[in-house]
């Protein structure tokens, strides 16, 4: 599994960002990238661990959600930011739909 031999990539100063590595850009025409999506994706992981839950916390999707985040970490740490991409988005499809059935059918009369 050696994917990122064909992608030149390199990671900005904070470690927080994914750049090409010819022009330090996060989004270059020339190496035919673009990161904004996956760097956005990182930062709102980072402000989903400190954001307070908005409804009844739900644990175990928490957990879930903490779990694909640090498999996220782990793989980009690796520089597999393929397989590091896919458990970003996971993570954040799954923290974006929590339940909001339950507020609306307790408004039931
Ligand atoms: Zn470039």
């Amino acid at each position: 599994m050696t994917d990122t031999n064909s992608l030149d990539v390199s990671v900005s100063n904070d470690g927080e960002r994914i750049l090409c590595k010819a022009h330090s850009n996060e989004v270059c025409e020339q190496c035919h990238m673009d990161w904004t999506e996956h760097n956005a994706l990182a930062t709102t992981l980072k402000q989903v661990k400190d954001l307070p839950p908005p409804n009844a916390p739900n644990p175990v999707r928490n957990a879930q959600v903490n779990r694909l985040k640090e498999e996220g970490n782990k793989y980009f740490k690796q520089v597999n930011y393929t397989e590091a991409i896919r458990f970003y988005t996971m993570a954040v499809e799954l923290s974006w739909a929590r339940p909001l059935m339950s507020e609306k059918s307790s408004r039931l009369f």
